[in-house]
């Protein structure tokens, strides 16, 4: 499974007022625009490859910003128009004929891994996905005279963000049909739907904006000033231990995973060690209660219930408090099933849930060398470390 992405960064960027340069070449805290939005996708796990389309008149410029990387390609010119340039983009994926493609505007800096994450992991079900955000104000239509003509019913509408994820081959075909066919829209979604191909959508971000005007560029250097201060913050490092009584069974779930296995795991919820010692030390790192305190057992909501909603819980009290988990660290302590093989299904599962990247989730596992309850295999324990940064408050 290769994915690749492509970032289109022909246009000129003439909205933004008194530019000297075209605004994905504008820096935003001391770092161009463009490179921004590259390095989101270069240091995403699931992407293989990153093409980006820039207008000639920008090769010295690009040249200038662009990061040497295994995993950026030449770059491509771009087209006529943006619907051209994507076009271009497809063309050099050719060869590497990659499975799925997202497709990015340099204009957009700030989506998260974790919303790349599930553009991909989408289009395992489907050919083209397309991130929404819900229209917060109401909708107006406006006559020529600036009159209103009437209010547009805001059920049912959704404001469209970028990266949109594709199966390449659909994407590829359907944008050289529509190139031959003279339509010109102005989202790949919609040469999709022009297509015929069901746009499947997932949730987008708030924060996932597109940079336009000044007052654009103004915000989104708040926002990295506000990045700076909390990387320079106040680090905490929570831990926290689990374990769980072996049963009858024939699966355990482990970091959100399930693993086949001679027996089960005996609990309130689905006993997932790894994740009730993942959201203890990311409420340790909050001095923010325990699990128990938060999710009590005699609660009979949590009968059952799947443990990935323990931990994304935990992630949302450190984004209250204006933090960020850094990372994630886990220990396995259990004589059987092995978890090697599916550690990666695990720390990718594991980062899904909790908003960061693979390479932010640490699985390890250890036998206990037939010693003690875990070594007669009456139970599997779990270890956990994690690393968050809050705003610093003297
Ligand atoms: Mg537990």
């Amino acid at each position: 499974m290769t994915n690749a992405a492509i970032i289109v960064a022909a246009g000129r960027g003439t909205r933004v007022a008194g530019a000297q340069v075209p605004k994905q070449y504008q820096e935003l805290g001391g770092i161009s625009l463009l490179r921004h939005t590259l390095d989101a996708f270069l240091a995403h796990d699931a992407i293989d490859r990153v093409v980006t389309v820039i207008h000639p008149d920008d090769a010295g410029r690009y040249a200038a910003i662009a990061s040497q990387h295994r995993k950026l390609m030449k770059p491509v010119h771009g087209g006529a128009s943006r619907q051209q340039s994507v076009l271009n983009g497809l063309a050099a994926l050719e060869d590497l004929n990659p499975d799925k493609v997202l497709i990015q505007d340099a204009a957009r800096p700030f989506a998260s891994a974790a919303l790349l994450t599930r553009v991909i992991g989408a289009l395992d079900a489907a050919d083209a996905v397309l991130p929404v955000v819900p229209v917060a104000n109401t909708l107006k239509r406006i006559r020529a005279d600036g009159t209103v003509a009437e209010t547009v019913p805001r059920e049912n509408l959704a404001g469209a963000e970028t990266p949109q994820g594709f199966r390449f081959a659909a994407i590829r075909d359907a944008h050289r049909r529509a190139a031959a066919a003279g339509v010109e829209v102005t989202d790949d979604a919609a040469v999709a739907e022009w297509a015929g191909i069901p746009v499947v959508t997932v949730a987008g971000e708030a924060g996932n904006v597109k940079l336009t005007t000044a007052e654009d560029f103004a915000d989104a250097d708040r926002r990295l000033a506000a990045e700076a201060a909390l990387a320079a913050g106040d680090v905490r490092v929570g831990v926290g231990y689990d374990v769980h009584a072996l049963g009858p069974g024939d699966w355990v779930t482990l970091g959100g995973v399930q693993i086949p296995h001679t027996r089960g795991l005996v609990g309130h919820s689905d006993a997932d060690v790894v994740l009730h010692a993942l959201t203890d030390a990311v409420l340790g790192a909050l001095a923010d209660g325990d699990i128990g305190s938060h999710f009590p057992p005699s609660d009979e909501r949590w009968r059952g219930a799947s443990s990935d909603r323990f931990l994304a819980f935990a992630v949302e009290r450190v984004a209250a408090r204006g933090g960020r988990l850094a990372h994630l660290d886990v220990a396995v302590i259990a004589e059987a099933p092995k978890i090697g093989p599916h550690r990666d299904a695990m720390r990718t599962r594991i980062a899904s849930i909790a908003g960061i990247r693979p390479d932010q989730v640490g699985v390890k596992a250890t036998t206990n060398e037939g010693l003690g309850f875990i070594g007669r295999s009456e139970g599997i324990a779990a270890y956990a470390m994690a690393t968050i940064r809050l705003p610093f408050r003297p």
